[in-house]
């Protein structure tokens, strides 16, 4: 007798026990790809193969909280950009990790935790940015989010500023702007977390 071992899997509709970054496996229109899913949260129809699609667990959010050094990711499409804000943030003592793509950038989101994203509001140049933006802003404990964009439409500001990010700035990008509004936003938030961790600790 033969014995298998089974890894659970999860269809739309059903609600998800775990958060995590799951593995989607579509019938056949699609390579498996990786998305975000929180606790909570009921897994999606797919528009193509709705109701077959399955998603596997890859990696449980069990360190998102844990407090860490400044770590950054950097989710941004042009080379020379994403180079240059890797040296500049890593002079600035911060850990740097970028992500050229919008499926790279979910997948790290999920595998550590990020004190902040940075992230072009035209990733992959279809608006990829702002559907990262949402995804890190619904973490618990989540990092702070930075959009950068070129020449933004009323339109786009309206949206992106309606998301409540914390920073938004534009290209090219000043570099002494961003590092500062991140040390600020960075300090803002230590002070708030020390004091959430204190009475956490009285209870
Ligand atoms: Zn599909």
């Amino acid at each position: 007798m033969r014995s298998y071992i089974v890894e659970r899997s999860f269809r739309p509709g059903e609600i998800a026990a775990e958060s995590g970054v799951y593995i989607v496996l579509h019938v056949h229109h699609r390579a498996p790809h990786s998305v975000l899913v929180l606790a909570g949260m009921r897994f999606p129809r797919c528009r193509d193969c709705g109701d077959r699609v399955r998603f596997h667990l890859e990696q449980p959010a069990r360190k998102w909280d844990e407090p860490r050094t400044p770590t950054v990711l950097v989710a941004e499409g042009e080379p020379e950009v994403a180079q240059q804000l890797r040296e500049e943030l890593a002079s600035e003592g911060y850990e740097v990790t970028v992500a050229a793509s919008y499926d790279q950038a979910v997948g790290l989101l999920g595998r550590a935790q990020f004190d902040a994203v940075i992230t072009e509001l035209d990733l992959e140049g279809e608006r990829a940015g702002l559907e990262l933006a949402r995804t890190a802003l619904r973490m618990r404990g989540g990092p702070l989010v930075i959009v950068s964009t070129h020449n933004p439409t009323v339109h786009s500001l309206r949206e992106v500023l309606g998301m409540r990010i914390h920073y938004l700035v534009t290209k090219p990008i000043d570099v002494g702007e961003l590092t500062s509004a991140l040390s600020r936003l960075m300090m803002r938030r230590a002070i708030t977390k020390s004091g959430v961790y204190e009475a956490g600790n009285l209870a």
